[in-house]
């Protein structure tokens, strides 16, 4: 079949939520991805952050069929021999105490709100049905009803409510309005390291190490969103390690399966994962076999091909590379580890155009926002690649 073919049967029978690159891929590995007419691309989305190990790592392929061919699920109605070895590696490499298994990150979003909500009322003493969960403006944390209600996106609101009620919103960055917006009722801050979807929103040098001390201070929860910043992508395994703190509650998702599987994790260092009894919470999928035997692959291979120092390098090469572009179109080149955003100045047209001719060049990238271009490639991108990528960036971007 012809790309044509295949976008034709997506249109004539898919829901129209995505607005895609009209790109048919059919094969991927490392940083690489082919069209199924062999064109050959560089992949600089890695599916939101989702591929930081690339594409199709045979490690993880392997562990991936050897546990597919002994035991996929069993629900959470029995015990499996690969969840407690799960749990250990993972608090073990993320430092925490506990472990809530989900699928996509929204239902590890959705958990962590039980869970806060739950603890508030049961240890903190708030009054039934009067937890606050603190949010920030710009926030993108899933796609859920109760998501989508304390987002400030138009887009992902308009049509959908009415909403769940207990989210008051706050400028992101701004530590003396989460002060101000603290009431005794007042469960948890729910916020993002980076703001990855709002076009990657880097907040003020500090601002995570206040907003700990705030929410230590006031007996608030700090709940990280790490499911895009997690697991490397900033240089670090989780981006809170930037600033030398540790947060209550923590959200990985994406990259845990290295992008084979739908696997997400509430961590947890505080006790709050400690109120939920049996019956109060659950998933048929979340913590089955085959998710945990990917998962703990995909972690193994994180940490022993040092994908994460990669992360650290590529990036500041990546960047130093971009910084040399002399056009008056970029406004701003931001980024940590290879969490990268190029945004362009509003009389450029928008990104979406610039990334329809990266694409031209070979370079598949995303626009988030009107403005600003992503880039955020799989961890695993070498100097050579690197400098593959800045050539075509340099021949559409470049003045
Ligand atoms: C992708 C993402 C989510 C939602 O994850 P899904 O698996 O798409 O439900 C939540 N928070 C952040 C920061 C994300 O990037």
């Amino acid at each position: 079949m012809k790309p044509n073919e295949f976008i034709g049967l997506e249109e004539e029978y898919g829901a129209h939520n995505y607005k895609p690159l009209d790109v048919v891929l059919s094969r991927g590995r490392g940083v690489w991805v082919w069209d199924v007419e062999g064109n050959k691309y560089m992949d600089c989305l890695a599916a939101y952050s989702a591929v930081n190990q690339g594409h199709c790592h045979p490690k993880i392929l392997k562990a991936m069929a050897e546990q597919a061919e002994r035991l996929t699920l069993t629900s959470r109605a029995f015990r499996n021999d690969q969840l407690g070895p799960f749990y250990k590696e993972l608090c073990e490499i993320t430092r925490s105490h506990k472990v809530l298994p989900m699928n996509s990150g929204a239902e590890a979003v959705e958990t962590v709100i039980k869970a806060v909500r739950k603890w508030g009322y049961t240890v903190k003493g708030v009054p039934d049905d009067q937890a606050e969960i603190i949010v920030c403006a710009d926030n993108f944390h899933g796609r859920t009803i109760t998501i989508v209600g304390f987002s400030t996106e138009e887009s992902s609101r308009r049509g959908f409510g009415p909403f769940t009620p207990g989210f008051p919103v706050i400028p992101f960055g701004d530590i003396e309005a989460l002060e101000a917006a603290i009431t005794p009722n007042t469960v948890g801050f729910l916020v993002e390291p980076i703001q990855g979807e709002a076009g990657v929103v880097i907040p003020p040098e500090g601002y995570l190490k206040k907003a700990k001390a705030v929410c230590e201070e006031h007996n608030v929860v700090l709940i990280l969103d790490e499911i895009q910043t997690g697991l490397g992508r900033t240089g670090k395994l989780l981006a809170e390690e930037h600033e030398g703190i540790e947060a209550d509650l923590t959200l990985i998702g994406k990259a845990l399966s290295g992008g084979f599987y739908p696997i997400s994790a509430v961590l947890s260092n505080k006790e709050v994962l400690g109120v939920l009894r049996p019956g109060e919470h659950g998933s048929t999928f979340g913590g089955n076999p085959l998710a945990c035997a990917v998962a703990r692959a995909a972690m193994k291979v994180l940490v022993e091909e040092n994908l994460i120092e990669n992360a650290e390098k590529m990036g500041a090469y990546f960047m130093e590379g971009l910084k040399t572009l002399d056009n008056p179109m970029i406004r701003e080149i931001r980024g940590k580890g290879l969490m990268i955003g190029v945004e362009l100045s509003p009389d450029a047209g928008g990104a979406r155009a610039y990334c329809e001719r990266l694409m031209a060049e070979g370079l598949l990238c995303k626009e988030t926002h009107e403005n600003t271009i992503r880039f955020a490639p799989p961890l695993v991108i070498t100097q050579e690649e690197v400098d593959w990528a800045l050539e075509r960036i340099r021949k559409v971007l470049g003045r």
